[in-house]
């Protein structure tokens, strides 16, 4: 089982692989049955310390840095072309990694190849400012590469939710060290391979695969650290804040959600039926920005969550890699469990599973990690399964009777994420769009993003944003200069 078809892979460091310092490999499972089928040199503490030593000598050393913008702007490019290429080996390595399915690895790498070609024209754009001063002096701004930047990535879009922080620290002249989730490392590791073929000069890339604990905290801790960038939960984002405030590090927080969508009684009510079904069952609901709460109007509750129940036992479930499959497993039995146990205590506390609940325990699917697509009703606000993030394939269902309480119970967790709305009217629209407390509201589409839209959140949900225009300057240090050109005094 094991040997016989496992594939190894190595720490990615100085543009080549490398073993662990200490040997040993952490086997690489697949969620469908949980067999290995890859195994990866466990990083430690002296892997990150080596990896941020070669960084911050290639930041020194290597033209990236302080070399021609322009240069960056067609390495990233033909990083995205050499990516378009191959985008269904890594669409299929996502998929058995993660569990999901290849349609949506597929949408994943193309997510970013076009991150990659919109960050890219962003490499040559790093303008600074001319300042307005008392005579005889020229005051200007320019925008540097900090030097040496960390990102820590969760596992659920391992290869989005890297190279979207990635590539603008990149594209901003800095060395890189990444370090993927344990769980699933491979699509940063074959992609950290790619980059260096593509032109990224070595030591300028790095990925360091390992536990949180010994891997992640030293890099944030690492005195040659200059920013961080994390995507997870709320509590190690907590951790993260706490090690780099302590050396005024610079920290860019993406964290957890609990998304509500408000489905007004105005709603196209078919499309927004299939809206909540993608929101929630998409990637088996392990999104951060997953439409968990449907806050939907009294009057037209049951037959809409009828509507959504028929949709969602409508959907195949299996193994990602699987012709037709719509919802894959959960990553890890761990997971499972996790997600299963927020549906027990529900039914316990009196909540209506409307359908779902279940693991699957078919022969095929027994081995698997996977779940029913589940609904559940009946439950107040400030039960745990509707307040708390249960990232699995779980909708949990509130009614509401104005508009003023669907913000309310909107807004009544502490997260702030994503939310989304269906409704025809213009005037609800915007009206409750600005009575979010969140990071992004979408209107009349289930979540979707744009490389080129800004991706952040509010309250518990993290703190500075990705993509968009402007994310390059978060891997920047704006310096001010101030020239005498001759002014008769100083001072
Ligand atoms: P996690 O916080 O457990 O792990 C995320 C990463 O942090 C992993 O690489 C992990 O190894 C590392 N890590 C763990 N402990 C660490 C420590 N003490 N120091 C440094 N690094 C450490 O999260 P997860 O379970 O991988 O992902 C799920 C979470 O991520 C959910 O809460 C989800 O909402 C969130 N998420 C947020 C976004 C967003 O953009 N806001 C996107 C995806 C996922």
């Amino acid at each position: 089982m094991a040997g016989a078809t496992t594939t190894r892979y190595g720490q990615f460091i100085n543009g080549e692989e490398a073993p662990g310092a200490d040997g040993t490999h952490r086997p690489v499972l697949d969620p469908a049955n949980n067999r290995p089928f890859a195994e990866v040199a466990e990083g430690t503490a002296e892997d990150a310390r080596r990896a941020m030593e070669v960084a911050e000598k290639a930041f020194r050393e290597s033209p990236w840095a302080g070399g021609d913008g322009s240069q960056r702007v067609k390495v990233l490019l033909k990083l995205a072309q050499s990516l378009e290429a191959e985008l269904d080996r890594f669409a299929e390595l996502e998929s058995r990694n993660v569990g999901k399915t290849l349609r949506e690895a597929k949408g994943d790498i193309q997510f970013v190849v076009r991150t990659l070609e919109y960050i890219a024209g962003l490499a040559d754009k790093l303008e600074g400012e001319t300042i307005p001063v008392p005579g005889g002096r020229l005051d200007y701004t320019i925008r540097e590469p900090v030097g040496v930047t960390v990102h820590i990535a969760p596992w659920n879009f391992p290869l989005v939710l890297s190279v979207r922080s990635v590539a603008p620290a990149l594209a901003a002249g800095n060395a890189v060290v990444l370090k993927p989730a344990s769980l699933t490392p491979l699509s940063a590791l074959a992609f950290a391979r790619l980059a260096r073929t593509a032109g990224v000069p070595p030591g300028i890339l790095n990925v360091v695969v390992g536990s949180g604990r010994a891997v992640g905290e030293t890099l944030v801790s690492d005195p040659r650290t200059r920013a961080v960038s994390f995507t997870g939960s709320v509590e190690v984002g907590q951790r993260i804040s706490e090690l780099a405030a302590a050396r005024h590090i610079p920290t860019t927080l993406e964290l957890g959600g609990k998304g509500p969508v408000i489905v007004f009684a105005d709603a196209d009510l078919d499309r927004a039926a299939k809206g909540v079904i993608w929101g929630i069952f998409g990637n088996a609901g392990q999104m951060c920005w997953a439409g968990s709460r449907l806050l939907v109007h009294a009057s037209i509750r049951e037959p809409f969550v009828a509507k959504v129940k028929a949709l969602a036992e409508k959907l195949k479930v299996g193994p990602g890699l699987e012709a037709g499959v719509e919802m894959g497993p959960l990553v890890s039995p761990e997971q499972l469990d996790r997600v299963v146990g927020f549906v027990e205590e529900a039914r316990r506390d009196g909540g209506t599973v409307v359908t779902g609940g279940a693991r699957l325990t078919d022969a095929a699917r027994a081995p698997g990690n996977f779940l029913a697509p589940t609904i559940v009703e009946g439950l107040p606000p400030e039960h745990r399964i509707v307040r708390e993030e249960v990232f699995g394939p779980v909708l949990s269902v509130l009614p509401f009777t104005s508009n003023d309480e669907a913000v309310r119970l909107a807004n009544g967790t502490d997260f702030g994420l994503l939310a989304t709305m269906w409704t025809r009217d213009l005037a609800t629209a915007h009206s409750v769009a600005r009575s979010l407390e969140c990071g992004m509201v979408g209107i009349n589409d289930p979540p979707l993003t744009f490389p080129q839209s800004p991706f952040a959140g509010a309250k518990s949900s993290g703190s500075g944003f990705e993509q968009g225009s402007r994310v390059v300057e978060a891997y920047t240090r704006r310096k001010n200069i101030l020239v005498n050109l001759g002014a008769p005094r100083a001072g």
